[in-house]
């Protein structure tokens, strides 16, 4: 991963994190308003502007909430988890075959960081005065922990939830493929008191190379998330996208074993499970961005509600059903849920939703 370019709006006034990011990589802080850089990158071919976006911060301020609700489609009876996002930061530096946010680059091809996240404070205590408990984390639409060296988010979150008393009304995830916890353990020292979630994605090796160009190998990223239950943090698991493809079964079974023998079952805080999906749209940018990717070839059929291809029924519920048996070898009431899927697939696999709470 490298950073080539560090934009700050020109409106913006608070420059701190923009020249501490700047020092870091010794660029300049160059000052443009977003119609501008736009207007440099977007006439950009596909092959420049994909590596462009990137590599390109750009600070600025956000206009709209920070804390949302992570929102199934709506109208379909997708089972909801209950989940929160904030979003200060939309952009991801790593690149990924199946990333949605490969769409958003033809609207915003940089990376946004929102140096006004402070207000996320208040936003939350809001949602707290008729709540008991938050489940939340930043990686929605950014990897959380990609740019934490420079940003600092986990200890900036951690903070805030401190300085307010909510380490038992708060469980905060930061979700990754990176192994860069330093600054995550950090905090946790400093507060042990908050739960602090690192959310594991995981995927069996072979897509490592093909499909999740930039991110950290599963061996480093399962070493950093044993460090951080060592340092008395939780882990959550996120297999997705799984490829069901039968020739893949036995390596998810076996990346179960391999996560649930090096990590402590006991801090374990949750564990998703979503099927390989995608719309047409980002089916082609994939052929053509990534043509050494096995994630195109599988079989899959439109669903009604959202139109996004997915795996046919059955063959998602026996690979769910096979992961969650070889996880229950180690944990026997897992905290599972699926990310996606509809009320006959939750039956169909023989889950109920889990409590997230400590
Ligand atoms: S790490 Fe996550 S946000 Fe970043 S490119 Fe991959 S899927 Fe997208």
């Amino acid at each position: 991963m490298t950073i080539r370019r560090i934009v700050a709006d020109s409106r913006l006034n608070d420059l701190t994190l923009a020249e501490k990011a700047a020092a870091h990589f010794g660029l300049p802080v160059e000052r443009l308003t977003k119609d501008e850089l736009l207007a440099e990158l977007l006439p950009l071919p596909p092959e420049e502007l994909f590596p462009a976006a990137k590599a390109t911060l750009f600070f600025t301020e956000k206009k709209g909430p920070f804390l949302t609700a992570c929102r199934c489609p709506s109208g379909a009876d997708y089972r909801c988890c209950g989940y929160f996002t904030i979003q200060s930061v939309s952009g991801c530096p790593y690149d990924c075959s199946y990333c949605i946010l490969q769409h958003l680059i033809g609207n915003n091809p940089f990376i946004s960081v929102f140096v006004n996240r402070e207000s996320v404070e208040t936003e939350i205590r809001t949602y707290l005065e008729s709540h008991r408990h938050l489940r939340v984390g930043t990686g929605e639409l950014a990897d959380s922990l990609a740019l934490d060296d420079l940003l600092d988010e986990s200890g900036f979150f951690t903070a805030m939830i401190a300085r307010n008393g909510w380490e038992e009304r708060i469980s905060f995830e930061f979700k990754t493929k990176s192994a860069m916890v330093d600054n995550l353990i950090a905090a946790k020292g400093r507060h042990p008191a908050a739960d602090l979630v690192i959310g594991l994605s995981v995927n069996i090796d072979r897509f490592h190379a093909t499909d999740e160009r930039h991110t950290a190998p599963m061996a480093d990223r399962i070493a950093a998330a044993v460090r951080f239950q060592q340092a008395g943090g939780r882990v959550a698991l996120h297999f997705d996208p799984i490829v069901m493809r039968d020739e893949f079964l036995g390596d998810y079974r076996a990346l179960c074993d391999r996560l649930l023998t090096a990590l402590d079952p006991k801090k374990i805080a949750w564990i998703s499970m979503g099927g390989l999906r995608h719309s047409l749209s980002l089916t082609a940018l994939m052929r053509r961005r990534w043509p050494a990717s096995e994630l195109t070839l599988c079989e899959m059929f439109p669903s009604a509600d959202d139109h996004k291809l997915r795996i046919l029924a059955p063959v998602r519920a026996r690979f769910y059903r096979a992961i969650a048996g070889t996880i229950q070898k180690y944990i026997p009431e897992p905290p599972l849920y699926l990310c996606m899927e509809k009320e006959f697939m939750w039956e169909r696999v023989k889950l109920d939703a889990p409590s997230f709470t400590r």
